[in-house]
């Protein structure tokens, strides 16, 4: 029996931004709700505890990296995902094909599945629709996603077709294979379609037309531009049944999320919260911050004056400047602590304001106070990134 539900608790009548709740075997989820990342079965360097105290309600683990190391397997042996880290909340994990396709090497791609080279020691592998399903019952998270193509930033009409044809076809293997695992794992389809928003519209009907309770929007987030991203999500969110909750997969930015909820999404996951923490970017209602510089060096006050964090309520922003600046680990901890109890109250705001009838002012407003990140910086982040991950 599938303990999994979703209900529609307000609506905004000048957005498409709703709140709901979900509930899983493990908790209930707030909507909207942001999700941390955790690739190895941890957001880096804050304990589970931490993450509690930040209120967080789900976390994302990464199907790729986990079957890779230590092993599906060997999770399942100690019981899942849950017991193995000791986060007893609701946990998400994503099919692995995102990574395959950006970390993976020589990958081969068949009707079948996809076959590819570890990024870690370079044995080969094979993700198919079917053992994707085994593998992420063995970790046991509450929520799954199935095997899926997401196309590169650019692709051709042709190619993003073709993708999401294949998608749509494992979608349909992934619903017939998740069977033969019976268990209280929730499957979730996902949209693709790449940038062309007629194939976009396509796939949301298609996936949304299938028994899955819940939807994932993939393939977005991927290098194209902003704008592009969200002229899309114009096209596919009037798509989508209205009764399923929406999950816009690895977007996150304190910006994105705010504008996201309005346009229909009601969860969100990206690492971008913690990764940019602990290269000194932290957020504020202004906008990021880089707490390395030296106008935070003699900083009486936290990092950001009323934030209710761990981090803020004990530290001043000296002290968090000199562990960003000194290298220390506790900055790690610390920093990330802010960034995702940041983004946890911008859920619970964004919640409020949807019940209380002003989500689209407190959009307006929270987005002529946070000044973003240029697409310039975001650039030449993504490729010190790139540079980093090749190097893994
Ligand atoms: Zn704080």
């Amino acid at each position: 029996m599938s303990q999994f539900s979703f209900t529609i608790d307000a609506e905004c009548p000048e957005t498409w931004a709703r709140a709901g709740t979900i509930q899983t075997p493990h908790g209930t989820i707030q909507t909207p709700i942001f999700m941390p990342v955790g690739t190895q079965a941890t957001v880096k360097s804050v304990s589970a505890e931490e993450l509690r105290e930040a209120r967080v309600a789900i976390i994302l683990a990464n199907t790729y990296h986990l079957m890779l190391r230590p092993g599906s397997q060997l999770i399942a042996e100690f019981g899942g995902l849950h017991r193995f880290m000791h986060w007893d909340g609701p946990i998400l994990t994503d099919s692995g094909g995102f990574q395959v396709f950006s970390l993976g090497h020589l990958r081969k791609l068949s009707e079948e599945g996809v076959a590819f080279k570890s990024h870690l020691d370079g044995s080969l592998h094979q993700l198919t629709p079917e053992n994707v399903m085994e593998i992420e019952s063995q970790l046991g998270a509450d929520i799954i996603l199935p095997l899926d193509i997401c196309a590169s930033y650019p692709c051709t009409p042709e190619a993003a077709k073709e993708a999401m044809e294949v998608t749509h076809r494992w979608a349909e293997r992934a619903l017939i294979a998740r069977e033969r695992f019976p268990s209280g794992q929730t499957l979730f389809g996902i949209v693709q379609g790449a940038f062309e928003a007629e194939l976009r519209q396509q796939s949301a009907r298609f996936i949304g037309g299938l028994p899955f309770p819940g939807l994932a929007i993939g393939g977005l987030s991927v290098g194209e531009p902003k704008a592009e991203m969200w002229d899309l999500m114009r096209y596919v969110t009037p798509e989508l049944p209205k009764g399923k909750p929406r999950h816009l997969l690895g977007v996150g930015s304190p910006e994105d999320f705010v504008t996201g909820v309005g346009l229909g999404m009601d969860m969100f996951d990206c690492a971008l919260p913690t990764r940019v923490a602990r290269h000194g970017g932290l957020f504020t209602r202004y906008g990021r911050i880089n707490i390395k510089s030296a106008r935070y060096r003699t900083g009486h006050a936290p990092i950001e004056e009323d934030c209710d964090c761990y981090t803020c309520r004990n530290y001043c922003a000296a002290y968090i400047h000199h562990l960003a600046r000194s290298g220390e680990q506790l900055y790690y901890r610390l920093g990330s602590i802010h960034n995702l109890r940041y983004m946890l109250r911008l859920s619970s705001q964004l919640r409020a304001a949807i019940i209380a009838g002003t989500y689209a002012a407190f959009r307006n407003y929270f987005l002529t106070q946070y000044i973003p990140t240029s697409e310039q910086v975001r650039e030449k982040q993504r490729e010190k990134w790139k540079a980093a991950r090749r190097n893994l």
